[in-house]
């Protein structure tokens, strides 16, 4: 994919994402579009910074240290892959926010290296919506206890939740999924009774960012849609 391609598919997110908030009356501001740049080589990053991109999203803890010092200092580096828990220790400085937070053990562990390096981690916790076997994430059902708990723990930011939803050739597939997700941060909200805010929601890639944009979606993590099919062969 050529240069101009990558902006392009950049700026012609960013327009999607425009459209869904106007048809749901919601404003552009509210949505982060996250470039996740996985086997992506840093060039390819460089060119969507200098669209003005500031938000890439990784998987793999190595990945991101690679990239780290090799691009600017002002990018916010979104971790949205399975964590582990010894890896936390390398990126808890370096990532603006851990979108992938499923167990109590991984949750401890940010808290801990994160009082080490003091700092406040942000960290979103992923909700398996779609019950998929495959898939990580806790069950709906689990996710308001487990908030009650992690809540307490300090060196952490709970900001909201996270799904990734089932591929599906039809977004609308998916439309229920994010409408549950929703539902489920606004009940965290309504039972809560600490001062915390919570309410990002982390849903939509590629195939179905549009309709989690209507459905309340403050990020959406996008990859293909930017910088072309991943080959995972080199
Ligand atoms: C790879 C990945 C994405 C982006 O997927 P595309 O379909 O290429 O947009 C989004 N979220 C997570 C968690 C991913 O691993």
């Amino acid at each position: 994919m050529s240069q101009t391609d990558i902006k392009m598919n950049y700026v012609q997110v960013l327009h999607n994402i425009k459209n869904a908030c106007d048809k749901a009356g919601r404003n552009k501001e509210d949505v982060t579009l996250i470039a996740v740049s996985k086997t992506k080589p840093v060039e390819m990053l460089q060119e969507v910074y200098d669209a003005g991109c500031r938000d890439f999203g990784e998987n793999k803890v190595q990945e991101i240290m690679d990239k780290y010092d090799k691009l600017p200092s002002d990018i916010r580096w979104h971790m949205i892959g399975h964590l582990q828990t010894n890896k936390v220790k390398y990126i808890v400085d370096k990532v603006y926010m851990i979108h992938s937070v499923d167990s109590m053990k991984l949750a401890k562990e940010i808290s801990k290296e994160a009082l080490k390096k003091n700092v406040t981690v942000k960290i979103l916790l992923e909700v398996n919506v779609a019950k998929e076997e495959s898939k990580f994430g806790m069950m709906s059902e689990e996710v308001k206890n487990f908030y009650k708990e992690v809540i307490d723990l300090p060196g952490l930011e709970v900001c909201g939740l996270m799904t990734i939803a089932p591929y599906v050739e039809n977004a609308e597939e998916n439309r229920q999924y994010f409408v549950n997700l929703k539902q489920l941060v606004v009940d965290i909200a309504d039972e809560k009774t600490d001062n915390k805010s919570i309410g990002e929601l982390s849903m939509g890639m590629t195939g179905d960012y549009e309709v989690a944009v209507e459905e309340g979606a403050t990020y959406v993590r996008v990859g293909t849609g930017i910088f072309g099919e991943r080959n995972y062969a080199i």
